[in-house]
This record gives C-alpha cells, structure tokens and sequence, in this order.
C-alpha cells in the first residue's frame, strides 16, 4: 500500500466511526470528534501495531466498539480516540485538559493509569485490577472503553505471539468477561468468551465451530417451523415484533459440556427463541410481556419449573425478560425469552444503553447499588490484593437469588449465599453479632443456605464475636471481606508464632529459613503464600511433619539455567523480529529427550502427553507443566501472565506418566478380572492400581495407569467401554484432592 493509499484508508475508517455513532451528529460535537482525531492521527504518526498496520486504526476502532457496540456519546468516542496519547506520545493530561475539556482528560488519565497494567514483570497484576475497579467507581465510561480497548485487542490477539495470547487471552477469561457480564454488556462478554477459547484451546474451537455450523442448517428449519404460529397470532394481535432464533457461543456450549458433562448434541440441541416486541403505548410493558407469554402458552405447553420473571424483579446488572420453556413440535423443549426492544437493548449493550431510555424508568439505581458495594470493598486499603480479586470474582459471575426483609424490601444476593451473607449484606456490625436467623419463621443456624424468595429475619446477640470459620460459609465478597478484617491483628499474631514454629524446627536441623527451604515445604502442602504457611503454623491447623524428607527431594536446576540463558533476556519489545525470534525460543517443547527432572507436572490437572498445555515459571524459575483447561492455570495466566512459557508436547512413546480414569457400568462376576485383562494385554499401557466397589448390583471404581500420551489412554477408554458390563468411563484430570 502506498503512503497515500494508506492515508486514503485512515479517513474511511474514521468517516464509519462518525457513522457508527449516532449521538455524535450534531455539528458541534463532529467537530470535536474530528478534532480528537487529528491529533492523535498526529500523534501516533509513523507508530505501527504487531500486525503492521498503521497505530491509529487502533484508537479509531476502540472509539467505534465503544460507539456502535457500547453506545457511549460524544466524550467517550473522544476519549476512547484519544485513549493512547498521554501513554504513547509527547501529549500530557493537561494538554488534553486545554483542548478537551475536564472531562475528557480525566478519562484519559484514568485509561492512561490502567494502561500497561498487562506489561509488567510481576505479580501486581491483581493490584491494578483493583486500581481498575477504583477508576472505574469514578468514571463508569473509563471502564467501558477499557473493555473496548480489550475487545479490539483480543480481535486482532492474532498478530502477538504465543506466550503475550496465552497471558492476555488468560486476563480476558479470568476478569474482563466477567465483568462485562456483571455490566450487563452480554455481546461483548460472548464474543471474549469466545475469542479467549480460539486463542487457549484452538482445537476444540475448531472443533467446535465445525459442529455448530453443520447442525445449523437442521436448527433454522426447525425454528421456522415452530415460530410460525406464534407469529401469526402476535400479528393478529397487532403486534410490532420479531422472533429470532438464538445463537449459543461456541464458548457457553464448551463450558455447559464441561460443567454437565455433556456431549455436544445434549447441550446444543437445546434450541432457544427470543421474542422482541415494541410495546403498545397504552398498556404496562410488563402486562404486555405476560400477555405474550400467555399466547405462547396457548400454543405450546410450558414446562412448568422452567418459568423466569426478570420484568418484576430485574437482576442486579439491569437484565429485563421473561423466561420459559415449552415443549415445541417432536417433543423438543424450546427456551422462549420475552422482551420489549428496550429491554432488549439493555440486555445487549448493557448499561450503556439505559442511557437511551433514562426518564422512561429509572433503572439505573441497580447498577449503581453495585456500584456502591465495589466501592465499599475497595475501601479496605490493605486485603491482600489477589484474594481481593478472588473474592470480587466470585461475585461478577454468580447467578442471583432474592431475599426478602420482614418488611417486604427485597435484597438479591449470589447463589448459595447463606443468612450469614445476609447479615452482612444488611450491616457489618449485624454480620458481627449474627448468631441465627428466621429463614420464613423458622429458626435456622447462621450456615443456612437461602433460596430465591425466603423471607429472612437476622437475630443478633450482644455477646456475639466473630469467627474465623465462618469463612467455610460465606460467599459473597462483602462477608468474606469483614470477617477477615475481623481477624486481621490476630493473624499477624500467629503468623509470627507461626514463622517462630518453623525457625526452631530448622534450628535443630542446624538449618536457617530460606527461600529453597520455604519453597519446598510450602509446594508439598499445596500452599502458595509464606504468610498462609506461617499463618497456618501459628494457629496449628499445619504440623511440620516428614520435615527431613520434605527438604531431601531434590529439585534439579541445571536444566532450568539453561533453558534461562537461551531465551536471552535483552531485546526491545517494539523490534517484531527479535520478537518473533525470541517467542519461538520460549516455546518449550516437551519429547521422550527431555529430562523429566527439567520440569514439574502440576496435580491440579495433570496433563498428559497430547493435552494442549502451557508452563509456568515459578519464583525460582522452575518450570510447572499445567492442562490449558486447568481453572489453576488460568488464573495464574491472568494474575502472573509474565511467568508463562509457552510449551508443547512432541510425540511421547517412551516416557511414561500417570493418569487416572474413572468408570462405572453393572456389576457382572469377573468384571474386574475383565477390565485388568484389557489393561494387560495393552502393551502402551501400565497399571499402577486398581480401586473397584460394588453397591446393589452397580460398580464404580477408579484405575491409576501409567501412560505415554492421549492417544493411548483414548483408545484404552475405548477398549475398556467395549467391556460388557462397562458403562462409563473418563479420564479424571484432577489426581489429587
Ligand atoms: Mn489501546
């Protein structure tokens, strides 16, 4: 392409930017627009991104995400425009602050605080989530554009090398798509979803995707024919409406099979519709929505436990629908989703689009509730950081249920919260002194678990304190948050009893504390902090047991140097070809050569030859083999992303390693000395053990083996299943605990 061409290209992409964003038409604020947009045309000149393409098309597509996808106005296409200036150029805050307004620079300035968050050498990765989260409380737009930014990052992820996908890839899976649910942004939390799973598992994406495709054209038919009597029946109505089938993403069809254990058909065959209507002016939209539903009704059956109502009681990020399930043509359940084009809007673009509706209802009060408590949380200056990132998690993703007061004021809490949450979720100082509660007039002890609808009424005690093993029972983010305050003095306390305890253990051995010594104690109790080991010393719930032992294992280091000095640890990040040079060093491919001393198989996942796999890094540069699909490796990914070294296995036929499957089918005389003879005669294959129990005719047993790869462990399930008797068998990847 020559420069003008080039040039040529910039202002058609910019003149769709200005198209895409409808609040941005009048002249005055095209203006500004255009403005923002010559300067950082200016001042990005001659920059270009990983994939060659000139800089500024970066900024221009986050401002049109951010227009067309999110719907921010004016001020946040400018800032999203100007969103890598302060960073990347001359440009200061108060540049911008002269030619744009306050606004605008302050939005900058917040983008510009979070920006290389995700280039830094250690673990403070879910420190600046938390800076994150704190912007945002500021400045909704800040956290929106940096999801935009995320968003056309992860589009074009393809440009970057393996271990930079794996780690960002990793972050977008583990934070941002949450919290693009949580802002209801449900387009753009599919589409990361999405996007992480091509760049973390490309196989089964592919795989995937192929299926999908194939069954569609099967589904469509089906769906015309199921939705042309509802049709008939809204027009005859009068209705303003549309019915459309709905697509599954390829990432909530791969983690429903994961979570039920499902093959593919079960879960995509489970076929969904979504009813949009223009409500009619005179009447409720929510009576308009019942009535459709009503209609729906008459001509098929509903399921009768399968009924939603989010028009009553919306969910905490603002989601509005009607929910069903009716039994369509052939007997298959169809899901039927209800709504009115406003709602629907809000379902897709999120909270942004309240925006186009203010005044018609104010809705907005849910968010900022949430809003509220992320605040609440953040105010807690020193929780550690990643447990802070841990316990927020755990409240972006929960599905919700509703808690009614005695005075008829609804909560909504995340599922499986107890009465304790409650009682937090009241006030901390009644969390405090909760000592039961009157789950619909009945007395429950404080674990109790709450279900949608109960009417809760917390009894305090004067003489109650806090425990430290209400933590087992909690789950909201809030309660975990106080308890722990609760006991913030006295664990400092037992964790300096607790290193005490460990130093005159050492002491008898003649040995010091060390960070070899610390390493090998806290990887045998499956522990990763020294204030957690110290910690649980001190209060006595971890005895220094085998403590000779536990320091006698030998962990080889020769290798690890070597494998340190060949990836060489100079080079500039903006020279692509030393980039590329070095990222196919790091890759860390694994074959029968290998030393298996050069590396450690972590027991949370256990992978095996021919699983897709990734490594890590520890503080002392050992390497830790994990399954890409390990929920362990992707928070790391997501926490210490720069630990990551990417890595392969090559074709393993000599080295064995141990797997575990699991089976279960009828009990039938000889049915273990079957199942062994399987195992024995298969020459890739050795036993290590064999559990088998046998309860009113059903067995179920588990087998330890020692394996070279997956593909000889697949064809053993599969000769194992051909087995009479043998009803199930799968491979476990978690061996331990
Ligand atoms: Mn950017």
């Amino acid at each position: 392409m020559t420069e003008r061409e080039e040039e040529q290209m910039i202002r058609d992409q910019f003149d769709k930017l200005l198209a895409a964003c409808p609040r941005c038409q009048t002249e005055e604020n095209k203006k500004l627009v255009t403005k923002a947009f010559e300067l950082a045309h200016e001042a990005h000149k001659g920059m270009r991104r990983k994939s060659g393409e000139p800089y500024i098309i970066h900024p221009i597509e986050v401002a049109r995400i951010a227009a067309e996808e999110i719907g921010l106005g004016t001020k946040g296409v400018v800032a999203s425009i100007l969103h890598d200036v302060v960073e990347d150029t001359d440009y200061t805050v108060e540049d911008l602050q002269n030619m744009f307004g306050e606004k605008i620079a302050s939005i900058v300035a917040g983008l510009t605080k979070l920006e290389g968050i995700f280039d830094q050498s250690s673990s403070l990765q879910a420190e600046n989530f938390r800076k994150l989260l704190l912007t945002m409380v500021e400045d909704v737009r800040v956290i929106l554009i940096k999801l935009a930014d995320r968003l056309h990052n992860m589009r074009t992820l393809n440009s970057m090398p393996e271990r930079k996908r794996l780690k960002i890839a990793g972050e977008t899976i583990y934070f941002y798509a949450p919290l693009a649910h949580r802002l209801g942004l449900y387009a753009i939390k599919s589409e990361l979803e999405d996007l992480s799973l091509k760049y973390e598992l490309p196989n089964i994406f592919n795989e995937l995707s192929a299926k999908v495709k194939e069954s569609e054209e099967k589904h469509t038919e089906f769906i015309n024919n199921f939705k042309a009597p509802i049709e008939q029946r809204l027009n005859a109505e009068g209705y303003n409406f549309e019915v459309v089938g709905r697509h599954k993403s390829i990432y909530s069809i791969w983690s429903k099979m994961q979570k039920k254990d499902l093959p593919f058909d079960e879960i995509y065959d489970v076929l969904a519709i979504r009813v949009v209507f223009s409500p009619k002016i005179h009447l409720p939209e929510k009576t308009q929505c019942w009535a459709i539903y009503s209609m729906i009704t008459d001509i098929y059956k509903p399921k009768p436990d399968r009924l939603r109502d989010w028009v009553s009681t919306p969910k905490a990020n603002g989601y509005e629908a009607l929910h069903s399930t009716v039994m369509g043509p052939n007997g298959k359940w169809v899901e039927i989703q209800i709504r009115t084009q406003r709602m629907d809007d809000i379902a897709e673009r999120g909270f942004a689009a309240h925006w186009k509706y203010k005044g018609q209802k104010e809705k907005e009060s849910e968010l900022d509730k949430w809003l509220e408590m992320v605040k609440e949380l953040l105010d807690n200056p020193d929780s550690d950081s990643l447990e802070f990132l841990d316990d927020f998690k755990l409240n972006l993703f929960a599905s919700e249920i509703m808690i009614f007061t005695p005075k008829g004021d609804v909560k909504v809490l995340p599922t499986g919260a107890t009465a304790l949450d409650f009682a937090f979720d009241i006030h901390t100082d009644i969390g405090y002194k909760c000592i039961g509660a009157k789950v619909n007039f009945k007395l429950v002890p404080l674990s109790h678990t709450l279900k949608s609808g109960d009417q809760v009424e917390i009894i305090t005690s004067e003489k109650q304190q806090p425990k430290y093993d209400w933590l087992n029972f909690v789950t909201t983010a809030k309660a975990k948050t106080r308890i722990k305050e609760a006991f913030k003095s006295e664990r400092k306390d037992l964790i300096i009893k607790g290193e005490k305890i460990l130093e005159k253990a050492l002491h008898k051995k003649k040995l010091t504390i060390n960070s070899r010594i610390l390493r090998k104690i806290m990887t045998h109790h499956s522990i990763s902090k020294r204030d957690e080991l110290y910690f649980k010393l001190g209060k006595g719930s971890l005895k220094l047991e085998n403590l000779a032992k536990i320091l006698s294992i030998k962990s080889s280091n020769k290798w690890i140097r070597y494998w340190k000095l060949s990836l060489g640890m100079s080079g500039s990040d903006k020279d692509e070809k030393e980039e590329k040079e070095r990222s196919k060093k790091k890759k860390l491919v694994l074959s029968d050569d290998n030393d298996k001393d050069q590396f450690t198989i972590s027991e949370c996942c256990n992978p095996i030859p021919g699983d897709d796999i990734l490594a890590f890094a520890d503080e002392d540069d050992k390497l830790i083999l994990h399954s890409r699909k390990c929920p362990v490796a992707i928070k790391l990914m997501s926490s210490q992303g720069d630990r990551i070294v990417s890595a392969q296995w090559e074709s393993h036929k000599i080295l064995s390693y141990l797997a575990l499957i699991n089976l279960s089918g009828i009990d039938k005389m000889g049915i273990v000395s079957n199942i062994t003879r399987v195992i024995s005669e298969d020459q890739n294959v050795n036993m290590r053990s064999i559990n088998i129990e046998s309860h009113d005719g059903i067995f179920e047993g588990s087998i330890y083996l020692y394996i070279h790869n997956t593909e000889d462990l697949n064809n053993l399930i599969y000769n194992i299943m051909k087995t009479k008797g043998v009803h199930n068998v799968t491979r476990q990847e978690r061996i331990k605990g």
